[in-house]
């Protein structure tokens, strides 16, 4: 799924790649600085097209870790570029150490290989012999994009979550330690890092603050999705399965299934005929209809068609996992071909918290 109010720019090996709009405000912010240093026309062109060089370098970081991910049957459903740097949208994460650590590697490998192809270049032309790349101008194009390469490969290694140095340590734990400890580790790690960043970033430069508290929320997000993936292993989706179907028909219409919503404490519905499933709808999609003042339409026209089936006898992490990625908050569940009831996200947080409290640990 893309994000929102993203553009895209075609496809790489097969990938989408999109930018998304905020990177506008990225050039906008640079024609200022620029205008306010004095600089003239030329070189704040020659400054906008350093940054999208820049992020065509991002861009083949990303499509490094897609890559070396293809290689382990993973596929990458597209890669947003940011103001902030490129996000590559794997559907899964490789769970075998050495699977993790090459794919989380492949990324800052490709900014050192193009640095490193860089370097002969420059230093035969003497492109090296005075390199002052902070005031940067196009005579100093190629050593300026070198030095961006070697920061992009050193800040991408910080060894927390959720940069790829924090995939890298938890994927070198993980030969000594099971999986969700490894995560736990590194996730301490990353934090304490991150604290670390920010204490500096007082005394020295404010940005060290914000790149701490990134890193601070990614390690925090990391080490619980860990911790809710070892909760649910071991279980299968029957132990988690509602069993009173919450169900609509195609005949109801929006302001018939927004009652429902306030009459129970369900948010998620299936659309059925007689036993057929015809498809799902969430409180998102009721809400937006009634936006739209489309509330005496039936829900047909508003329900998620393409929802996901999932069979009673699966692993419930897996099939929470799957919602995650493919981002349905509710999805029918059988047994063989029959309907026997419902799981969704309230669902799966519930019986968390409720493994949480019983656990013996
Ligand atoms: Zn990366």
């Amino acid at each position: 799924m893309k994000m929102k109010y993203s553009l895209s720019l075609g496809r790489i090996a097969g990938i989408q790649v999109f930018v998304h709009w905020t990177f506008l405000i990225l050039i906008g912010y640079i024609v200022y600085a620029n205008l306010k240093q004095g600089m003239d026309t030329i070189d704040i062109l020659w400054s906008i097209f350093f940054i999208l060089t820049l992020f065509a370098c991002v861009t083949l970081h990303e499509l490094g870790h897609a890559l070396a991910a293809r290689r382990y049957h993973i596929k990458t459903a597209n890669i947003t570029l940011l103001p902030i740097g490129g996000v590559a949208q794997l559907e899964s994460m490789p769970e075998k150490p050495k699977e993790e650590l090459v794919v989380a590697l492949a990324g800052p490998l490709v900014n050192v290989v193009i640095a490193g192809l860089l370097f002969p270049v420059l230093s035969l032309s003497g492109g090296l012999d005075d390199l002052d790349v902070t005031r940067f101008s196009h005579h100093n194009f190629l050593p300026s994009l070198m030095v961006v390469n070697i920061w992009l490969a050193v800040f991408n290694m910080i060894p927390a979550f959720p940069m790829d140095g924090g995939r890298v340590l938890r994927a070198l734990l993980s030969f000594k330690f099971e999986r969700h400890v490894a995560t736990r580790i590194a996730a301490s790690i990353g934090q304490l890092l991150a604290i670390g960043f920010v204490f500096i970033g007082f005394f020295s430069n404010p940005f060290l603050i914000f790149i701490g508290v990134f890193i601070f929320l990614g390690a925090q997000g990391e080490a619980q999705y860990a911790q809710a993936r070892s909760l649910l292993s071991g279980y299968t989706v029957a132990n988690a399965v509602m069993k009173q179907i919450p169900a609509l028909k195609t005949t109801d219409t929006v302001d018939s299934a927004s009652d429902q919503l306030l009459a129970s404490q369900n948010k998620n519905f299936l659309v059925v005929d007689h036993d057929n499933v015809l498809g799902t709808l969430s409180r998102d999609e009721i809400i937006r209809a009634l936006r739209e003042g489309k509330g005496a339409e039936s829900i047909e026209g508003f329900m998620d068609r393409d929802f996901l089936s999932l069979q009673l006898n699966q692993p419930l992490e897996e099939a929470w996992t799957t919602m995650r990625t493919k981002q349905k908050s509710a999805a029918p569940v059988f047994s063989g071909s029959t309907l026997v009831g419902m799981l969704d996200t309230e669902n799966v947080a519930e019986f968390l918290m409720i493994s949480e409290a019983t656990k013996k640990d």
